[in-house]
């Protein structure tokens, strides 16, 4: 039997609400035997979750999820089994670092046009000292009453083609799995089905990833339906990638975002080489 994996998750170093320690406890709780912590363009949580994961005898992988750009469509990436302390990977999170903080403020000034008031500060205080993302400026909205709910902050500001989705200050694909490769971890295509790509163009993307030297595909990400994972371990099969799987959780309310609580992999999927050693 493969073991109980969950190989994207968020912390509150990034947009989730849990602490790493909490987030891998709770995953222990719920079964979960090989996990990777991915927060978004970040490796902050990492040690801590590590030192966690050793206390309770679960394998910790190191991750991340990192924004990048691809033919005008914001793409996420997950990276996995980097070794953390590589220089390529630190100076790219840096400049991850950067874009984020530029962004912020171009998203900011583009609320406060709609009548949003001291969008920065208020989306900054959001994020706890964690680097800023669009859901910390849903937080804001949705606590200042300008929004009545985190949802609607997405619909009408946040999301797709809104004011608030700014791709301008992302890297391309091809630097981001470059820094993922040259730190020794697997470049993922995070949950493929979010962009709503038309089939065509999803097969382009997966091909200029695998060109890219991408390894590896989300076959499941969260709960979906068996439709799309067939679908999706078709595409992994037909470019010969890793298959990957994980909650994309962020907080235990959301109930499409199980720690571990997604089914398994179809057994025609090939499997990662990071945890073949676990029982
Ligand atoms: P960012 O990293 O700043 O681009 O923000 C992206 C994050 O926002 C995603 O990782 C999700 O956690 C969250 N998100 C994206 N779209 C939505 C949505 N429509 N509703 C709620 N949260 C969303
Ligand atoms: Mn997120
Ligand atoms: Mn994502
Ligand atoms: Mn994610």
């Amino acid at each position: 039997m493969p073991p109980v994996i969950d190989l994207h998750t968020h912390s509150n170093c990034s947009d989730g609400i849990l602490t790493p320690e909490d987030l891998v406890s709770r995953a222990s709780e719920a079964g979960v035997e090989v996990l990777a912590l991915t927060d978004h363009d970040t490796l902050a949580g990492v040690a801590r979750a590590q030192q966690a994961a050793e206390s309770l005898g679960l394998t910790l992988i190191s991750g991340v999820e990192l924004s990048c750009e691809w033919s005008g469509v914001g793409i996420h990436v997950v990276g996995l089994g980097m070794d953390c302390r590589a220089p390529v990977l630190r100076a790219g999170l840096a400049s991850q670092y950067q874009a984020r903080q530029q962004r912020a403020q171009l998203i900011a000034s583009r609320l406060e046009k709609r009548g949003l008031p001291d969008a920065l500060a208020g989306a900054e205080a959001a994020a706890k000292g964690a680097v800023v993302g669009r859901p910390h400026f849903a937080a804001y909205m949705v606590q200042c009453g300008f929004v009545s709910s985190f949802n609607a902050a997405f619909r009408r500001y946040l999301g797709n083609g809104k004011p608030g989705d700014v791709k301008t200050f992302w890297p391309d694909l091809e630097t981001a799995i470059r820094w993922i490769n040259d730190s020794g971890g697997i470049a993922v295509l995070a949950h493929p089905a979010r962009y709503r790509l038309t089939r065509q163009k999803l097969k382009r993307l997966v091909s200029a990833f695998v060109r890219a030297g991408g390894a590896g595909i989300e076959v499941i990400s969260g709960h979906q339906e068996t439709e799309t994972t067939r679908q999706l371990a078709d595409l992994a099969e037909r470019f010969d990638l890793y298959a990957s799987a994980g909650s994309d959780f962020h907080n235990p309310e959301i109930p499409w975002q199980r720690l571990g609580g997604f089914g398994t992999l179809p057994a025609r999927c090939k499997q990662l080489p990071l945890y073949s050693d676990v029982a």
